[in-house]
């Protein structure tokens, strides 16, 4: 496969677009329009830049409003595509992308259409260049790859192909497989992208939202297995469209952009007897451990935390300041050590979560998925990793372990020494429900990238949450079996929870990690007597909720006493949630008790960042109640 990019997909002026897109890893680029007209290289210069870095342009484009004209006007559209074929020629690329009509002035009448191909083939030739035609979601009458595909059939003449772009197929849910009966060699050029499903003006949705495949909900790797079936041997491409991509790093985004192509090229083998190009993505089987950091006093009030929550201190290491804390299944780590990974972590983040430990089957595909991949590198320097725990690094810088379960036996039994546990009684915490992200909004797609490339994990539809002082967007990706769950959370106000977090914290991280009980009123109890501060939620919401949910005055008085909100699905599935008060306004725990119930609790999420936005810190620094 021929991989490329249109410049329109990444920041920057024309010439910083082709070093990053050459630097990526590319070999392909489509040039622009706008970007071409907006620089002050000559075409020449730039198609000299193009070839020197190795790579190929493969088309120009857009060319607008060709097609369905009479007299003058079509006079005009044949002009001024022989000044683009000028141009094309200094540019050393020999195809011309023309986009379907918008014109009030062009005719739908495809044989019209038809015959103005057949003459615009006819002078590409003469001059050893080529036309391809795409079918624009939001076209005049030319809407619909279909109806392309017919013209292009009737135009009839080897100059004349067209341009398959997934959004516009996909987001008009034209059914894929209408590209089985298209002949490959006639598809000049496939563009991909991919955008979250959602009911809007194509136009809008298309300049705006799309995003790279795999980031969004279209089945973009159904629609390159269909083009594989058919022997299409072109370039791929990707035409995004995106605000926070023309906004960030161009050689991030053009990085992140070659390996969303090879992922989808690689998932779109699947099933079909190719060969895989990558390594399968890990199945995580569960969370291993949770590691903090933690410096001086915080890790001694992280401690009296951990120890009100039910855990109970097992093991400290044999060398370095690190503890091992115990509920259930879930082992968390309280890494205090004055070097190391962890401590860096802390010096720049505060007390926080450092590193996340996985079980995997084997990490060794993993590693290799990701090295070939360019995401997660390997980190070597870690003490587990010298004990043979392998770690990638984590999109918020912090630690991935992939451990295997003998590996993580091994773990507690070689390298901790086991202290006697207070015997005082656990609070029922059982295992890890979720970790929640808060990440900064141009890192969001990031974030799912690095989590669905390199995992065997599934997203459910993207949610909004309303803060008292904004938006934020919200992302679950989760394995199948609920052994991983993940949130993704970004806002754009300022002043959110999710930003003064992001904002503290410089960078992304964990706001909260849910804990998961199957009695969550004994919970509730243990917590009361330990002296966990919990976070009160209004008397109102239980009103609202006696009134939506018609709830039995017993348990709607346990859950108002426990200050406990509750949901329930449409099949009668119950989900609890209760949440702890933030360490330092930082991370805060949730407790959930989920009864068959799949999401997490999104109807109460304004409740509770409205309960948590009327703490804030005060000029002493201290926590106050608004
Ligand atoms: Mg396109
Ligand atoms: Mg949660």
């Amino acid at each position: 496969m021929i991989y490329s990019i249109a410049t329109v997909s990444i920041s920057g002026a024309l010439e910083e677009k082709i070093k990053a897109i050459a630097a990526a890893g590319f070999k392909a680029i489509e040039i622009f329009e706008n970007d071409l007209v907006c620089s002050n290289l000559s075409p020449e210069q730039i198609r000299a830049m193009i070839e020197d870095l190795g790579l190929r342009c493969i088309v120009y484009q857009p060319f607008r409003d060709f097609e369905g004209l009479v007299d003058e006007p079509r006079r005009r559209a044949f002009d001024r595509a022989e000044r683009k074929f000028d141009l094309m020629r200094r540019l050393g690329t020999d195809l011309l992308m023309v986009c379907s009509s918008l014109s009030p002035l062009a005719s739908g009448d495809h044989n019209r259409i038809a015959a103005d191909f057949h003459e615009l083939g006819v002078r590409a030739a003469s001059r050893g260049l080529r036309v391809a035609y795409e079918a624009l979601s939001w076209g005049r009458h030319v809407n619909d790859h279909r109806d392309a595909w017919s013209i292009v059939k009737a135009a009839d003449h080897p100059a004349v192909g067209m341009v398959l772009d997934s959004f516009h197929s996909l987001a008009r849910k034209i059914p894929t497989d209408s590209i089985i009966t298209i002949d490959p060699q006639k598809i000049f050029l496939v563009q991909l992208a991919d955008a979250a499903l959602i009911d809007m003006d194509y136009l809008a949705w298309s300049r705006h939202l799309r995003c790279m495949p795999g980031q969004g909900e279209f089945k973009v790797a159904e629609y390159v297995a269909a083009l594989q079936r058919i022997g299409y041997q072109g370039p791929l491409s990707l035409e995004i469209f995106n605000d926070q991509f023309r906004s960030g790093l161009p050689l991030d985004v053009a990085r992140e952009g070659l390996r969303s192509l090879m992922v989808v090229g690689d998932d779109a083998a699947i099933g079909q007897g190719y060969p895989r190009a990558l390594p399968p993505r890990a199945i995580c089987h569960g969370i291993a451990f949770v590691e903090f950091t933690a410096a001086g006093d915080d890790a001694v009030r992280l401690a009296e935390m951990f120890t009100a929550l039910g855990f109970r201190c097992s093991g400290e290491h044999r060398t370095r300041r690190v503890s091992r804390w115990r509920q259930g299944n879930v082992n968390f780590i309280i890494n205090e050590d004055s070097t190391g990974f962890a401590h860096s972590f802390d010096i720049v983040h505060g007390a926080s979560i450092c590193a996340l430990g996985l079980n995997v089957d084997q990490a060794a595909p993993t590693l290799e998925r990701a090295r070939r991949l360019g995401v997660g590198e390997l980190v070597e320097s870690s003490a587990l990793c010298q004990m043979g725990i392998p770690a990638l690094r984590g999109p918020d810088g912090g630690l991935v372990y992939l451990v295997d379960a003998d590996t993580t036996c091994k773990l507690w039994a070689d390298e901790f020494v086991a202290v006697a546990e207070d015997p005082g009684e656990d609070a029922g915490i059982l295992a890890v429900d979720h970790l929640a992200a808060t990440v900064l909004q141009t890192e969001f797609l990031s974030w799912i990238s690095y989590w669905t490339s390199l995992f065997d994990l599934v997203r459910t539809p993207q949610m909004d949450v309303l803060d008292l002082f904004g938006v934020v967007q919200s992302q679950a990706i989760e394995a199948r079996d609920g052994a991983l769950r993940l949130t993704i959370n970004s806002s754009a106000g300022r002043r959110t929870l999710a930003s003064r977090f992001v904002d503290a914290f410089w960078g992304a991280g964990y706001q909260h990690l849910a804990l998961a009980t199957d009695d969550i009123f004994a919970t509730a109890r243990k917590f009361h007597d330990s002296g966990l501060p919990i976070l009160p939620i209004p008397a109102n919401y239980y009103d609202d909720l006696e009134a939506r949910l018609g709830l039995a005055p017993e348990l709607l008085a346990m859950l108002r006493a426990s200050n406990i909100v509750y949901d329930v699905d449409a099949s009668g599935n119950s989900f609890y949630q209760l949440y702890s008060r933030a360490f330092d306004k930082r991370f805060f725990f949730e407790i959930v008790q989920r009864d068959h119930y799949a999401g997490y609790g999104a109807v109460n999420a304004q409740t509770r960042l409205a309960a948590q936005a009327r703490y804030r810190v005060n000029e002493q620094n201290l926590a106050v109640e608004l």
